[in-house]
């Protein structure tokens, strides 16, 4: 079965096998060498300083890691714009209310950008210590461009806090703009790992300054203890594994920009072989992702039968998400796949709507 959907994704039988390493206690030296090297390796990903910067592991989904930056790094007493254009957007102004923190939203439709001239403007007329905004909006598979918000962050001392769970490994992030204080992201997605291992990249200084909000996922307490070579609660040791050994595949490979490269032509590989079947893509190739794109249903059908028969043959698509269900499907280029895959794909499509 090849997962087009994004994340988990299909594994590289490298990565696989890698789980399958010596059982392992998380309070063994073995152990902290592992979540050493991963760490050293994420803040690698994008020639990072590690003076500057620190990547934190915790044991959960992307949401996990995006839940701890924002509960960690908008400071006591901080306040928090956070710009919505989809599903991950919205999780994140609700993840702000749970923690009652201080917090408004500057909310675009689903399908639009967001207009950073105007989000700069609220940023002027507020008292925020920080913005929060999806880098890869996969709802739609729209990469919102950060550049210029991260510079006016940066001018303003206001900390931009990213979800990059979908970017991360395969898109360019302006880490050198000075507005990034943290990003948040997941082993399963670009970098091929398996669920259960997340990260939060942050500046030590926006670290040094971090709230105390929540208790397992309290960003201070793991980066803290991780540098002690420590951990406070049993990591998933396996996913740990499984990272470590995809971004060693990653690094092999060529990084985020091989990644990005590899990426964007099977997105174009299968946005031309839909658009010849009169499928369209919902967003222009400028504007979107190389990651994920989403597609027109075609007239007539209706999601589930599209996946069902593509399941059939062994291929996971993935729905719209909430009132796009009905338009939509997306497809994900992440993980294990090949341009021989995608024709085998275009092949299953032409099959069903010819
Ligand atoms: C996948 C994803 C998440 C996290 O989802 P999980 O199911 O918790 O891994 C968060 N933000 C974005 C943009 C995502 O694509």
């Amino acid at each position: 079965m090849l997962l087009l959907n994004p994340g988990p994704v299909t594994l590289t039988e490298r990565v696989r096998q890698s789980l399958l390493q010596t059982d392992l206690c998380h309070r063994e030296p073995e152990f902290f060498d592992l979540q050493d090297e991963a760490r050293k390796r994420l803040v690698a990903a994008y020639a990072l300083d590690p003076a500057t910067w620190s990547a934190v592991l915790m044991t959960g989904s992307g949401t996990a890691a995006v839940e701890s930056m924002i509960a960690g790094l908008v400071p006591e007493g901080g306040r928090l714009l956070v710009v919505e254009n989809g599903v991950y957007g919205d999780r994140i102004a609700q993840i702000a209310k749970q923690y009652g923190i201080d917090h408004e939203v500057i909310k675009y439709e689903w399908m639009q950008a967001p207009d950073i001239d105007a989000i700069i403007e609220r940023l002027d007329g507020g008292t925020f210590t920080n913005v929060a905004i999806i880098h890869h909006e996969t709802t739609t598979g729209r990469l919102n461009a950060i550049d210029r918000l991260s510079r006016a962050c940066a001018e303003r001392g206001i900390g931009l806090l990213l979800d990059a769970v979908s970017s991360f490994g395969a898109e360019a992030i302006d880490f050198d703009g000075g507005g990034i204080a943290a990003i948040a992201a997941t082993a399963n997605k670009c970098l091929h790992g398996v669920p259960g291992a997340a990260f939060v990249i942050a500046r030590r200084d926006a670290l040094a300054k971090a709230a105390n909000r929540t208790y397992y996922l309290g960003i201070a307490r793991l980066a803290k203890l991780q540098d002690e070579r420590n951990t406070p609660f049993t990591p998933s040791v396996h996913a740990y594994y499984a990272l470590v050994e995809a971004l060693r595949e990653f690094e092999e490979e060529g990084g985020w920009r091989a990644r990005h490269q590899r990426y964007a032509k099977l997105a174009e590989q299968m946005r031309s072989g839909l658009a010849s079947l009169g499928m369209a893509s919902a967003l222009p190739p400028e504007e979107s992702s190389v990651v994920l794109r989403a597609y027109r249903l075609p007239a007539g059908m209706t999601y589930e039968k599209l996946h069902d028969a593509l399941k059939a043959k062994g291929f996971v698509i993935y729905a719209g998400q909430g009132g796009l269900s009905k338009e939509l499907f997306r497809i994900s280029t992440m993980g294990a796949l090949d341009a021989n895959d995608m024709d085998r794909l275009i092949s299953a499509f032409v099959e069903l709507v010819r």
